[in-house]
């Protein structure tokens, strides 16, 4: 599936970085790690990875209702625009895949698969006999108790605050401990892990079991 990808994709580089053939296998392969159950046509459209040395930096400029003009700059290790290329830093991905629950790469990914039926809301595009419903309930529910816990910073969180920035992103980074710390999500939201299995259709702490 990887090979097919590295063919099918297109790999640009920006900023001096020149895209190895390790820089695009290593991508290619974590890439089809979302979809391997469910087909290469779920990528059908995206069509570009962008790979760039290091974070980047994102500029962003907002007026608030007086009338003050706030700019502020955000680091981004991956960024999927609408129907456009995917824009991976390299650093992240090097960082990624190490079972850590952090995977830009599988970030990114999870973000084109919700954006498939028009808007990165957490809410992708779901096969034949999955409730909606459910998953709206069970996805909102666990990213109300994530948003709380990471406002109260009482105790040490198993997954990344960032998450909850919005339902997009909990989509996203709950996707990355599925592959990664599977156990650490299923611990943390036994009901998302199960939405998960389904969407994926793969269940990786299974995997996980068989292996050890
Ligand atoms: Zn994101």
């Amino acid at each position: 599936m990887a090979t097919i990808f590295l063919h099918e994709k297109t790999f640009e580089g920006a900023d001096g970085l020149e895209p190895t053939d390790v820089i695009r296998e290593v991508i290619s392969v974590q890439a089809c790690l979302p979809i391997l159950n469910l087909g290469m046509e779920w990528y059908e459209s995206w069509k570009t990875i962008v790979v760039v040395p290091d974070v980047f930096i994102e500029e962003h400029t907002e007026v608030d209702s007086a009338g003050v003009a706030h700019e502020w700059q955000e680091d981004n290790s991956g960024e999927s625009w609408d129907a456009g290329p995917v824009v991976l830093s390299w650093k992240d991905v090097e960082e990624s895949g190490w079972g850590d629950g952090y995977n830009v790469v599988i970030h990114e990914a999870a973000h084109r698969l919700d954006l498939l039926d028009g808007e990165v809301n957490g809410r992708p595009a779901l096969h034949e006999g999955m409730s909606p419903r459910e998953w709206l309930e069970v996805f909102s529910r666990a990213f109300e108790d994530l948003s709380r816990r990471a406002a109260a910073k009482k105790r040490r969180l198993r997954m990344d605050p960032y998450a909850a920035t919005d339902d997009g992103e909990f989509f996203a980074v709950a996707s990355e401990y599925f592959f990664e710390q599977p156990e650490v999500l299923q611990s943390e939201y036994p009901d998302v892990y199960r939405l998960l299995c389904a969407f994926y259709r793969q269940d990786p702490a299974r995997r996980r079991e068989r292996e050890t």
